[in-house]
């Protein structure tokens, strides 16, 4: 048979993934002719053989790719006749005329690095850092680009003359992994008591010992430390949340396998492969059994051991409460020093290495839903793949919110998300913030040339970005925020054009000045009308009525009518209208309806409320009567039967799935309405509330039976951390409110 010549080109994370040498063996099996390069795009691959073999080689190019890869596509761009080469070179690529570095998040040991972790017999039988071109730490270790060891933290540890050599063998798994190290020239673990003073001996013996006995070990991590204690040793997780000040909040585990984890949880096939993924993010599972010590609802999180450290440490335990390490909210510890110092009498012992943390990363935090992972939080092992979005042009810093801080960088049509920041409260929490933004500009060489933040005037965010607006000479826009709620749904589905959002989260500001949160927007990206939203909850007290959600629950009964007994103080407040700012926010009707069926007075973290009304729901199809009037939907209806309900006796988990179904069906009927009226047929469905996973199980597949077409979130998260991509699209696309640099500086917009 004839030959000829195909000229490929790969498309996606194809470099600095290991990619090259993965086509040089591929090339070799397929016994093909040819060369490789990198170009400004991804790869380019020119190779000779039948046309038959060579097709075969790229469609086979399509399904495999080594792990820290993405293939976006894979062309054959042309045919030639064949010149007869002999054997496979890589070629270096020659400059690029545009530089479109992506850098590779930070991926769990792979099964050759754990097999020779576990072989007596290999030389780096249990050491604790061992990696190469398919695993290991990335962003968390990356100075700047290029992506090369001088510019990673392993700049201070030099290659011993058995890893350069295999550095520079292409036959070789550790071809040009940057990290790579034995336990000749590596880095070292350390262990240090509860006082930080520093211990002799076998460290990973001395903290597994510390465990063991019921202690409280702060582990140096990848991007971070957490705090870790047996799961098993309800003392120890009491001692532990006493210490952290972390009373209810759940904690997530770290379990020695998938068999571990399936004792404590279900994990059907889906939930395995998420699991058991590169990526490896706590997953929230269904768990068996009370476990009351761990989570206050029906899930727990779950991960598995993502370094060799992990894995060592987990041989002799079968399941560690992994926590992030950080007090009342500050970002997670990453450094000795400040480990030490800042744990100390919350941590029985200090398990320490000496390669440098550079950037923080907090675990990924993630629902399994239809297959798919559906995040509360994308960090590590997702940051910092960009996300892709149908609309290019200058680049654009997108600044998010405040309790979900999060940022979004553009760079044509990729979308950087940035790492999880946590709550911009904290002057700590702000330097993070900006100073992650600053490292990403450089990462990815871009100068943004708009700024986008939410239109609340409070929010740091927005202060920031007006400041460096200010200063830099640089245009802002505003946008509201649950406009960006819409639009990150949208664009995280690349959905453009008309559509509904039903958008329900705790509080953002509205275009009227009062709080917003169970709206529907019908509109695009430049702009949406607010077409339908729910009663205003009078906020008993302002903000605190967000603890104290009993104020909630009584205002609910008041204005319902159904109030048991009157409080002379609050009646007063609401008399006079004194510090009670309205709220339209679904949250706040949660947590009203939470306090109201007695689950809970004060909430301990913001969306407690939901979080235990799904947790208590039980298997009821029943409906709570519900008035939707002009658009708006009256809930007052819906409570009076909520108490009824109560006062009767009936169980407090029928009543839980009562509510939850009655809103199903209320947004079901108002978007049928607004659709129909609009022309619509696409719903977005965006917000904190959509974390909840009863709502997520019924409302897309209730409005798939109306006839309309429902998308929630795919690669970024519901709540405000997912809102600056939608920011950053409408920005794009012209919408929001030009803030400053421009003619349009006195709009009405108050100065954030
Ligand atoms: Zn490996
Ligand atoms: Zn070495
Ligand atoms: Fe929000």
């Amino acid at each position: 048979m004839s030959s000829v010549r195909a000229t490929i080109e790969v498309r996606g994370i194809v470099q600095g993934v290991g990619y090259r040498p993965f086509i040089h063996r591929q090339v070799r099996r397929a016994g093909l002719c040819g060369w490789v390069k990198n170009t400004g795009r991804g790869v380019e691959i020119t190779l000779e053989g039948t046309r038959e073999a060579l097709a075969s080689f790229a469609q086979m190019l399509r399904s495999e790719y080594p792990p820290l890869a993405m293939v976006e596509s894979v062309e054959i761009t042309r045919w030639d006749e064949a010149e007869g080469v002999d054997g496979f070179a890589i070629i270096q690529s020659t400059a690029q005329p545009q530089r479109r570095t992506l850098i590779s998040p930070d991926i769990a040991t792979c099964p050759d690095c754990l097999r020779e972790l576990t072989d007596k017999n290999d030389r780096r039988y249990g050491y604790p850092f061992l990696n190469c071109t398919n695993c290991g730490p990335r962003f968390t270790i990356i100075r700047d680009v290029p992506y090369d060891r001088p510019n990673t933290t392993m700049d201070d540890f030099a290659m011993c003359p058995v890893c350069r050599r295999e550095y520079h063998d292409i036959e070789d798994r550790r071809y040009h992994a940057q990290p790579t190290c034995c336990g000749d020239c590596g880095p070292q673990l350390s262990y240090c008591d509860a006082r930080g003073r520093q211990v002799q001996g076998d460290a990973l013996a001395l903290a597994v010992e510390t465990l063991q006995k019921g202690g409280i070990v702060a582990v140096k991590g990848l991007g971070g430390f957490h705090l870790s204690c047996r799961s098993d040793d309800e003392q120890a997780v009491q001692r532990l949340r006493l210490r952290k000040h972390r009373e209810e909040k759940p904690l997530a585990i770290m379990c020695r396998d998938l068999a571990a984890a399936k004792k404590f949880c279900a994990v059907g096939r889906d939930e395995a492969a998420v699991l058991t993924s590169p990526r490896r993010p706590i997953t929230l599972l269904k768990k068996r059994g009370d476990m009351a010590h761990l989570t206050d609802n029906g899930y727990l999180g779950v991960m598995l051991p993502y370094t060799p450290l992990h894995h060592l440490l987990l041989k002799p335990l079968e399941a560690l409460v992994m926590t992030s390490a950080n007090l009342s909210d500050l970002p997670i510890i990453k450094d000795n020093e400040e480990a030490v110092t800042a744990l100390q009498g919350v941590a029985d012992g200090f398990l320490l290495h000496n390669r440098p943390i550079e950037s923080r990363c907090d675990d990924s935090l993630l629902w399994v839903y239809e297959g798919r992972e559906y995040f509360a939080r994308r960090s590590r092992g997702y940051v910092p793949y960009p996300v892709s979005v149908d609309v290019g042009g200058a680049a654009v810093l997108a600044c998010g919110a405040e309790q979900k801080a999060s940022f979004c960088l553009s760079r044509g049509s990729d979308v950087f998300p940035g790492p999880h920041i946590g709550d911009l409260k904290n002057a700590e929490t702000l330097a993070h913030y900006e100073q992650q933004i600053r490292h990403f500009e450089k990462l990815f060489d871009v100068q943004p040339a708009l700024l986008v933040c939410d239109r609340h005037p409070d929010y740091l965010s927005g202060r920031y970005a007006y400041d460096r607006c200010r200063r830099e000479g640089i245009p802002l826009v505003a946008v509201q925020h649950h406009h960006a709620h819409m639009v990150s749904c949208m664009a995280d589905n690349r959905l453009t054009g008309k559509c509904l959002g039903i958008i329900w989260d705790g509080t953002g500001l509205g275009d009227d000045g009062t709080l917003w949160g169970g709206e529907f927007l019908a509109g695009d990206e430049k702009s949406v009308e607010r077409a339908g939203s729910i009663r205003p909850i009078p906020l008993l007290g302002g903000e605190r009525a967000i603890r104290e959600i009993g104020r909630i629950g009584y205002v609910l009964a008041r204005e319902a009518g159904v109030i048991a007994e009157e409080d002379p103080v609050w009646e007063r407040m609401l008399l006079r209208g004194m510090n009670c700012p309205v709220s339209t926010g679904m949250g706040r009707l949660f947590d009203g309806v939470c306090a109201l069926l007695g689950l809970r007075r004060e909430a301990s973290y913001e969306g407690q409320g939901a979080v235990l009304l799904e947790a208590a729901a039980a298997e009821d199809e029943g409906c709570y009567p519900a008035v939707i009037d002009g658009g708006v939907f009256d809930w007052r209806e819906t409570v009076r039967a909520v108490v009824r309900e109560r006062d009767a006796g009936v169980e407090t988990g029928v009543i839980a799935a009562r509510f939850m179904n009655t809103l199903v069906e209320t947004a079901v009927e108002m978007s049928c309405r607004i659709c129909r009226e609009k022309g619509l047929q696409n719903v977005v469905l965006s917000g904190g509330v959509f974390q909840n996973q009863y709502l997520l199980a019924r409302l897309p597949g209730r409005l798939r039976e109306v006839g309309l077409t429902p998308y929630v979130h795919r690669r970024v998260s519901c709540n405000d951390e997912g809102l600056s991509l939608g920011q950053l699209v409408i920005a794009k696309k012209g919408g929001g409110v030009r803030v400053l640099g421009s003619t349009a500086e006195d709009r009405g917009i108050e100065r954030p």
